[in-house]
């Protein structure tokens, strides 16, 4: 995917989080192109599409930041792990809501054993900067 003038003209980069200053979904996400600005910026930056049935999560937990070293695509599956990890889901992992698409959710607790397509998404990014 080409650098795309017309997107990162609603972008308000800084030293830390990459606000956007364009639409925003009820959600509270950027809004961009009818998709959601932040994963349309990490495709675009990491010239991927991320898979179908996986989140881009956020570390800085700042649903309007389109920085693609803050954002990190995970599952549904590694989410509700990881609220069980932190003791949030210990009533019973089936009644963790699923986050919706594009949601932001915690970031996982250590490594975690994952699938070879993530290992590849995770290797393209630049600044691996939530791992701690
Ligand atoms: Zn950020």
């Amino acid at each position: 995917m080409a650098f795309n003038e017309d997107f990162w003209a609603n972008v308000q980069t800084g030293p830390d989080c990459w606000d956007w200053r364009g639409p925003v979904s009820h959600a509270g996400y950027g809004r961009y192109g009818g998709r959601a600005a932040h994963r349309y910026a990490w495709e675009s930056a990491n010239d991927a599409t991320i898979p179908h049935g996986m989140v881009l999560c956020h570390t800085c937990d700042n649903r309007l930041c389109v920085r693609p070293s803050h954002l990190w695509p995970g599952t549904y599956q590694e989410n509700s792990r990881d609220m069980v990890d932190k003791g949030r889901g210990t009533a019973g992992i089936s009644r963790i809501r699923r986050p919706r698409i594009g949601e932001s959710c915690a970031l996982p607790a250590g490594p975690t054993i994952i699938g070879s397509a993530h290992s590849a998404l995770m290797a393209t990014i630049p600044n691996r900067t939530y791992l701690p």
